[in-house]
């Protein structure tokens, strides 16, 4: 095979990726909410305590996600901290080194730790600007981040969501940012919620509609004083879908009560995806009658999905958001990358296209949680050709299949694509006959 034929890091960090399945919160990098740490702290702690990575900060960038953890520092007492929160770097896995993540930890770590310390609209606003930057520097060139409305003694969900919104919109209306990533929001229903609270989400994903033809934001010559003083200003709207999620282990009974709101959501011209059969428990006929009622366009996870329901997915050519290190790492799937149902999924993938099918079969790879699982797209995209033997042309096909399945921005996903795809071939033309 001739160098030019090998997928490595840097090939697949130049792919223009689409990420479909990010929560915003579990993206976020231990050194982003250890910058969010040290600004809470009060302006009376000697500079010295705050850490020997603060010195550093500074005056440069944060440390990249590979980069080692700083040496461990005393943290201050809780009594210095108001959160009364420890050191992320103390308190939160090493991505390095985070074999004891499973179901049963890997929840607490946010209603435990990072929702309390991210509880106010300035840190939420730090914290997504840091993830889009992430996403953006592994080469992604479309992105729908979702995350689930939250309150707190310092905001209320619209103020949340408003925050976020704020942000992406900052971010795609950039000239430089908005060419480099496009960014959307998905809204997601926790699955332990009440309906009303459901109900809630669906208006705030109502709300915060994007609609392709109307304006993200008034012009500033058109706002009015209230708008220039930030009262009444117009939101930016970029949620394109809903998403169902939470702890797999929690609210199955209630789950049918959700079924008006995601109608709702869908009469009004939202995407769904939906959190679909992570853990057994979760499989069962019943449940996964439940959510495909619901219409879902795309299905996270899809671990444990029964031969009937895999079916019902290939005839509705449904998109597969799969996540090969957040379920390998915390053992949603057994045997290892090699194991992943990824490879099973691909396989029937590869065998519609050959049988001249229509390919409605789709896989999106995904990280999930990067800012615990440690493992960005790029490197997803390095392990799915490792342990499936994919080619760079595959590798591509990957790549289309996920920006097909976007809820928005297909189009010029579809065109930077081609640009890649006519650039490869010109640069590396061993490659097609390398995989074909
Ligand atoms: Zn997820």
């Amino acid at each position: 095979m001739s160098p030019s034929t090998v997928v490595d890091h840097e090939f697949t960090l130049s792919l223009p990726k689409t990420e479909l399945h990010a929560h915003l919160t579990g993206s976020i990098s231990r050194e982003t909410l250890h910058q969010i740490w040290l600004s809470q702290l009060p302006a009376s702690l000697p500079s010295s305590s705050s850490s020997s990575s603060s010195s550093s900060s500074s005056s440069s960038p944060l440390p990249s996600p590979q980069a080692p953890s700083p040496p461990p520092s005393p943290p201050p007492s809780h009594q210095q901290h108001p959160p009364g929160l420890p050191d992320p770097y103390i308190s939160l896995p090493d991505p390095g080194c985070i074999s004891s993540i499973n179901l049963s930890t890997f929840f607490p770590l946010f209603d435990k730790y990072i929702y309390t310390l991210v509880s106010s609209p300035s840190p939420v606003q730090t914290a997504t600007r840091a993830v889009l930057q992430d996403f953006c520097d592994d080469g992604v060139r479309l992105l729908e981040l979702r995350t689930t409305p939250r309150e707190s003694s310092q905001m209320t969900k619209r103020e949340y969501v408003e925050a976020v919104s704020e942000v992406i919109g900052d971010w795609n209306l950039d000239p430089k940012n908005g060419t480099a990533m496009q960014v959307y929001l998905l809204l997601s229903v926790d699955r332990k919620v009440s309906p009303s609270e459901a109900e809630q989400v669906v208006a705030l994903a109502r709300e915060f509609q994007y609609h392709p033809h109307k304006p993200h934001r008034a012009e500033p010559e058109t706002q009015t004083t209230a708008e220039r003083q930030g009262k009444d200003k117009v939101p930016s709207n970029w949620v394109v879908g809903l998403d169902l999620c939470g702890n797999p282990l929690k609210g199955t009974s209630t789950l049918p009560e959700f079924t008006p709101s995601f109608a709702l959501a869908r009469r009004s011209g939202l995407g769904i995806t939906i959190h679909f059969a992570e853990v057994p428990e979760s499989g069962t006929p019943s449940e996964l009658s439940t959510l495909l009622s619901w219409q879902p366009q795309r299905l996270g996870h899809a671990v444990h999905v029964p031969e009937k329901v895999k079916q019902i997915i290939k005839q509705r050519g449904l998109c597969l958001e799969l996540c090969l290190s957040c379920n390998v790492i915390a053992k949603l799937t057994e045997g290892g990358f090699g194991g992943h149902h990824f490879g099973e999924w691909w396989h029937e993938c590869e065998s519609e296209r050959r049988a001249g099918e229509n390919n409605n079969l789709k896989i999106a790879l995904g990280t999930d949680d990067v800012g615990v699982f440690g493992s960005p797209l790029s490197r997803d995209y390095l392990l799915a050709a490792e342990h499936f033997g994919l080619g760079k042309r595959d590798l591509v096909g990957l790549c289309r299949s996920a920006a097909s399945a976007a809820f928005a921005g297909r189009e010029r996903m579809g065109e930077l694509i081609d640009e890649f795809e006519n650039f490869v071939e010109l640069q590396a033309p061993a490659t097609k006959q390398a995989v074909a």
